[in-house]
């Protein structure tokens, strides 16, 4: 595929995180797209509404695209997502069959497609993809600071320690989703 589709793409796919954002979530979105250059599937993070641990852009994406196609083997699609991959979805890239991976910005805390692991390049497992990263990074990246800058901001205003709460959750580090 071409530079410009693979840029077209990760627009998309960034206009999923934007909507992700919107929502209150982590802005990760994907879109998968099959050997004609059709977008078959799109997901973006939906654990907060969903409350679901599986909820990440990716696994909505592929869910999408199986449904559409009527098959659980995506060969010859292309996923393409906002920020690296976590174990997760990397893992169910490679039970999916996905032909390629296209990620944006690195995810040096939880991703495995390079940066704790290669889950996606393994050639233990029974079906590798061909990776590309870095594509459209810097506002794959930015969107991801600007919404963990804001929700810092918001938990700073709130007034602390009301009796009996919990302390607020700062997992502003777990860009995964
Ligand atoms: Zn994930």
């Amino acid at each position: 595929m071409s530079d410009d589709l693979d840029a077209h793409m990760m627009q998309r796919a960034l206009a999923l995180a934007a909507e992700a954002a919107a929502a209150g979530e982590v802005p990760v979105g994907a879109v998968v797209v099959d050997e004609g250059g059709v977008i078959v599937g799109e997901g973006r993070n939906t654990r907060e509404r969903e409350q679901d641990p599986l909820g990440h852009a990716e696994l909505v994406a592929i869910a999408a695209a199986a449904r559409r196609l009527g098959r659980w083997r995506l060969s010859g699609c292309t996923l393409y997502v906002t920020l690296e991959p976590c174990f997760m979805c990397a893992g169910a890239l490679v039970n999916a069959r996905v032909d390629r991976l296209v990620f944006g910005a690195i995810d040096p805390k939880a991703g495995a497609v390079g940066s704790l692991a290669d889950v996606c390049r393994d050639a233990r497992l029974n079906h590798r993809l061909s990776v590309d990263s870095g594509v459209l990074a810097d506002d794959c990246g930015a969107v991801l600071r600007s919404f963990f800058r804001a929700r810092r901001a918001a938990t700073k205003s709130v007034p602390q320690s009301v009796p009996g709460d919990l302390p607020a959750g700062r997992d502003d580090g777990d860009a995964s989703a």
